[in-house]
């Protein structure tokens, strides 16, 4: 019961992982930003990380591995935090993560060499908000993501982006939790957001997260002109699950009505409801700003009448995934709703379980929303540097990858709501230091700017 409703896993991220290695020409030439300053790189050779891998057993483990590069168009990031994600940890479980391989996608660092010159057009919109700029620099802290689409397939021009044959490539090398991370080229060029200073890292890693987010808002048609002017009242939406994605959704919600609707009056702002088994999971939700927080079952469907006068939620988002919660969800929503499907099922072949004639009766809408393109990333990237979103209260616990066998269990027993990776201290490094608790992020705040 409870992992039904506390485990994140949000849509799935096709993570191929590329070798370890790069094949490709050294990264010789710096014409870029004309060289990176003496002293700060590493030479540009075959070389050896840190990072976490898969351990084949459901976990993660310390190791070390090769790494090159940048070749020509990549970035050479050092790692100042990576987000566990709900949909690494899928992955861990089902074991579709090949054993040694790295996970993390969700990823902050500094850029410590580019390889060569990063071509490209200049974004259309690139006002220097960092969307698609071409002036990175070594010393500049990014925030990246891992899948770009061609831009130019059917697929693409269908609005169906992250569907195209090119997105399935995982754009990070060896992956996020590592040390050192190379870019590859059309992430580089795509998908590096430079980060403001007052823009905090254990924000910024969510920009990615924060995407998927906005893209399932958008399937869904709240984001509309249409959708708003049609409103005849304050919406009522249900979030299912108060885990990290859970509570993003309403931190997402929150941002986005001023931005939406910039003459909205606070009574066409959502109606928000969250579901969680955990208490203090659900008063999180509350602090953060929910309109209720209820238990599954007869406690949310009793918060959903209330808040909506006996109609049912408007909309409901499924950040738990599986046959039973999408079932709960389908109940939840009033005739004609619609129920954004942002989880994986916990099973591969999972299947649904809900009567057909309801749902066709009633008007129903299922919507499925699968990781974001790059509008929504910048979407998301505005939001963040603008101010209005600040995932930063999400993040638990800091974790150095040397002890990166903690991590699924901190996860699984929901002690975890965000983990982030970061890089070992010199002292973790020589195992000088005596094991300690995962530092929760109260006691040691998350990275704050450059
Ligand atoms: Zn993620
Ligand atoms: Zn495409």
């Amino acid at each position: 019961m409870l992992s039904r409703y506390t485990t994140k896993t949000p849509a799935a991220y096709p993570c191929r992982r590329e070798p370890a290695t790069t094949a490709g020409p050294a990264a010789a030439t710096l014409s870029l930003m004309g060289g990176i300053p003496a002293g700060s790189p590493p030479p540009l050779t075959a070389r050896t990380v840190r990072a976490a891998v898969c351990d084949g057993s459901g976990g993660l483990a310390p190791a070390t591995l090769p790494l090159a590069g940048p070749a020509t168009g990549e970035l050479l990031l050092r790692l100042r935090c990576a987000g566990l994600c709900g949909t690494d940890l899928w992955k861990l479980r089902q074991g579709t993560a090949r054993p040694g391989s790295v996970l993390g996608h969700e990823v902050v660092g500094v850029v410590e060499a580019i390889g060569g010159p990063i071509d490209g057009a200049v974004e259309p919109g690139d006002g220097g908000d960092g969307y698609g700029d071409r002036r990175l620099a070594p010393g500049d802290r990014v925030v990246v993501v891992h899948h770009v689409p061609c831009g130019v397939c059917p697929l693409c021009r269908d609005d169906s982006e992250t569907m195209c044959a090119a997105f399935r490539d995982n754009l990070l090398a060896p992956g996020g939790f590592s040390e050192l991370v190379v870019v590859r080229a059309a992430a580089a060029r795509r998908g590096a957001f430079r980060l403001p200073p007052h823009l905090s890292d254990q924000a910024a890693v969510f920009l990615e997260p924060a995407a998927c987010v906005l893209r399932g808002m958008r399937r869904a048609g709240l984001l509309t002109p249409e959708a708003r002017a049609l409103a005849v009242r304050r919406p009522v939406i249900a979030v299912l699950g108060a885990g990290s994605m859970g509570l993003l959704h309403l931190l997402v919600l929150r941002a986005l009505v001023p931005a939406a609707a910039p003459a909205a009056t606070p009574d066409e702002s959502p109606l928000v409801v969250l579901s969680d088994p955990l208490a203090e999971r659900r008063a999180l939700a509350l602090r953060l700003g929910a309109d209720a927080a209820a238990a599954p079952g007869d406690a949310v469907r009793r918060a959903v009448r209330e808040l909506s006068q006996g109609r049912g939620a408007d909309l409901v988002f499924d950040t738990v995934g599986g046959a039973a919660p999408l079932a709960e969800a389908l109940q939840l929503g009033r005739p004609g709703s619609a129920v954004v499907i942002f989880a994986h099922a916990a099973a591969r072949d999972e299947p649904a379980g809900f009567p057909l004639n309801a749902f066709f009766k009633a008007e129903r809408r299922l919507v499925a929303t699968y990781s974001s393109a790059p509008a929504e990333q910048r979407a998301a990237y505005l939001l963040l540097a603008g101010g209005r979103l600040d995932p930063g209260p999400l993040v638990s616990h800091r974790l150095p990858l040397s002890r990166a066998a903690e991590a699924a269990g901190l996860a699984a027993s929901h002690r975890a709501l965000k983990l982030l990776f970061v890089p070992d201290a010199p002292t973790d490094r020589a195992g000088a230091r005596p094991a300690a608790p995962a530092t929760p992020s109260a006691a040691a705040p998350a990275g704050g700017p450059g």
